[in-house]
């Protein structure tokens, strides 16, 4: 068998505008997006220009039609530079804009993807609440049938990009005996009187990326915002999650070889004891692990986005992605400071921020704990592995 290592022409191409636009545009504002825990509208604007904001919506919506080891590429090159920012991109384009790929009608795709994909404004997925998470199903947002309209009435609890969203993907019990297979999702406009965006969370990492909570309060939709099958609306977020678990998988990567850049840099430089800290082997031992977990964190996202792009599914290797990626970037990111001492510690390096950026990789889009579970699942389901 031939098995190709190397990246397809157009994906060298894909990922080289995207380092380019992360170096000369992305890293020298990182630094204050974290501290205004806020991204001017020229960010997105920009994005949206470069294609990526619509990197994954069908070109006939106006996207760019990408498959998601194009887009892994994209994310990565991001979060080499600002998780936050790498984050907004895929939570848009891998949870809102995928769902509504995935489930919406004709219509329903007509009226919301080009803007989408445009970066006029961003889509939010609203799964979370505030008495669940990892156990979705147990959610108690409620949607009740009235007329030719549904009622919705709950909260929702840390969505991504929740102050910019002109479109709330919203994931609701519509028959709560049936639990899971009693779920159905609305798709919500932004200035529906029943929808309330609460303030952003003050949050230890991705800082530039708001969170927000919803109340929705009497919100009332239309029959035709019902997004997918009645009833399917958890089977459709589970979907969703396994494509989003890919780009949270590279986005994790991606912390960590920012880490290990701005390490390997400040380690020529520094010298100790006579020498570059860079010849001392203990700091070469750690750079060495540094980079073979990136490069096996780099491949198994590869093989989950080729996974995905050729069947649609890639439940284990997806999960295996974003777990190996977001521990190796915690602890890499962590390293990466110890390499650079006590200004490691300090904001004028990016490590810290980093750091703080790739904790998020273990909790957001199930947990480490719960990808954990998915490959159990997976492994006692196999006789041969
Ligand atoms: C910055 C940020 C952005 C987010 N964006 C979105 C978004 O856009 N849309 C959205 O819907 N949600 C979003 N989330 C929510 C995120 O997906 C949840 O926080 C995550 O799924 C975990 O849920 P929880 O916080 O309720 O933790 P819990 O489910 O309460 O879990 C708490 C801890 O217990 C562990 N645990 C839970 N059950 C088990 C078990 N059975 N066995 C062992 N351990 C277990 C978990 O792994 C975790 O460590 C975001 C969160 C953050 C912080």
């Amino acid at each position: 068998m031939n098995m190709d290592f190397d990246l397809p022409e157009d994906v060298v191409a894909v990922r080289d505008m995207a380092r380019k636009f992360a170096a000369d545009y992305i890293a020298p504002n990182a630094r204050a997006w974290d501290a205004e825990m806020a991204f001017p509208d020229e960010l997105i604007q920009k994005l949206g220009e470069l294609g990526f904001m619509g990197a994954l919506i069908p070109t006939e919506y106006g996207g760019s039609g990408l498959g998601y080891l194009h887009f892994s590429a994209i994310i990565e090159e991001l979060a080499v530079h600002c998780g936050a920012t790498a984050l907004m991109v895929a939570a848009h384009n891998g949870l809102a804009g995928a769902h509504i790929k995935l489930a919406a009608n004709e219509e329903q795709k007509k009226r919301y993807l080009p803007s989408l994909a445009s970066g006029e404004y961003l889509g939010a997925w609203c799964l979370t609440e505030p008495g669940c998470g990892s156990d979705a199903a147990n959610m108690s947002t409620l949607a009740v049938k009235d007329g030719k309209h549904w009622v919705i009435n709950g909260a929702k609890q840390f969505i991504t990009s929740g102050v910019r969203a002109g479109v709330f993907v919203v994931i609701c019990m519509t028959e709560p005996d049936k639990r899971a297979k009693g779920i159905s999702t609305f798709l919500v406009e932004r200035g529906n009187p029943g929808l309330k965006i609460g303030p952003k969370e003050d949050k230890f990492g991705m800082r530039g990326s708001d969170t927000v909570p919803l109340t929705f309060e009497d919100c009332r939709v239309p029959d035709s915002a019902m997004c997918g099958e009645y009833n399917k609306g958890f089977q459709h977020a589970m979907k969703v999650l396994e494509r989003g678990r890919i780009t949270i998988g590279t986005l994790a990567t991606g912390l960590a070889r920012g880490a290990m850049e701005c390490a390997l840099a400040y380690a020529k430089e520094r010298k100790t004891f006579g020498k570059p800290l860079i010849e001392h082997q203990a700091i070469q031992f750690m750079l060495a692990d540094m980079a073979m977990d990136v490069d096996a964190a780099r491949l198994l996202v590869r093989r989950a986005a080729v996974k995905m792009d050729e069947t649609g599914e890639a439940n284990f290797e997806a999960a295996a992605c974003k777990l190996f990626a977001s521990e190796i970037a915690t602890r890499h990111c962590l390293n990466a400071i110890q390499i650079a001492g006590g200004y490691g510690y300090t904001k004028d390096m990016p490590m810290e921020r980093l750091m703080r950026d790739a904790k998020l990789c273990e909790i957001g889009e199930g947990s480490s704990q719960i990808q954990r579970m998915v490959i159990a699942r997976h492994v006692l389901s196999k006789a041969n592995l």
